[in-house]
């Protein structure tokens, strides 16, 4: 898959997640490696039924309605909803192998949080995906470098500190990218929900009127709809 950096396709940037809901932590952080790393295709992917996660509240409909709107404003990022469509459970894997074949041998750029790197040893097939995209780590807040030791010797060769070489070769390397930190997870606004608690600048108005008009995430409310 070593081809020559000018005979590749556009880098293409894959920002997965269960965005329920979205919130400015993705969307900061998205905003921010899009930029950083100039890349014209970027898509946000929200994961239809994550396997790694006990549960998602809202459904993939819902989830995928809710990024929808916090992004339609923001011609800089694609929406790709094909593990919604697709149904069933949502291995990553597969999700890029799928992006592989259509892309050819443009680099992939999977962005992923400091805690989800930590976890990626738990992920179906988790080695073959250096093999398909790049990983780029984006520093979280709260979240610390806490890997296992299969897991170091498989990232840490792969360690890159220019990204320039995410564009020389489809897939492979490994690169962390610091983005302005904001303490904002979907579980706390949940909870702020839940409880009462007004989200208010966490989240885009859009999505929070999106939260009401659909009762989502409200005590006695959720998993409806
Ligand atoms: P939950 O609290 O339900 O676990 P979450 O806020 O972590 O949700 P996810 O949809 O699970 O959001 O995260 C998708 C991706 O975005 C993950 O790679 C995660 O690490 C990253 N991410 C989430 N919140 C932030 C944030 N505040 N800053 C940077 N990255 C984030």
């Amino acid at each position: 898959m070593d081809s020559p950096a000018n005979t590749l396709g556009s880098a293409i940037g894959i920002f997965g997640g269960t965005f329920d809901p979205v919130h400015y932590g993705h969307l900061r952080a998205a905003l921010e490696a899009r930029e950083i790393l100039k890349l014209e295709d970027f898509r946000l992917l929200p994961a239809g039924t994550p396997p790694h996660r006990t549960s998602t509240v809202a459904s993939a409909a819902h989830r995928l309605a809710m990024l929808r709107l916090a992004v339609s404003s923001h011609p800089g990022f694609r929406v790709d909803d094909r593990e919604v469509r697709r149904g069933g459970n949502s291995y990553m894997v597969d999700t890029l192998r799928e992006i592989r074949e259509e892309a050819g041998d443009s680099p992939l750029l999977l962005m992923i949080g400091q805690d989800a790197a930590n976890a990626l040893d738990s992920w179906h097939q988790w080695r073959e995906i250096c093999g398909l995209a790049h990983l780029v780590i984006m520093l979280r807040p709260e979240s610390e470098m806490s890997w296992s030791p299969e897991l170091r010797k498989e990232i840490q060769w792969r360690l890159v500190h220019d990204s320039q070489q995410l564009k020389q070769k489809p897939a492979g390397c490994v690169f962390s990218l610091e983005v302005t930190q904001l303490a904002i997870s979907s579980t706390g606004i949940r909870n702020q929900l839940t409880s009462g608690r007004s989200p208010r600048f966490l989240l885009p108005d859009e999505v929070i009127d999106y939260i009401e008009q659909n009762q989502l995430y409200f005590a006695g409310a959720a998993r409806k709809g």
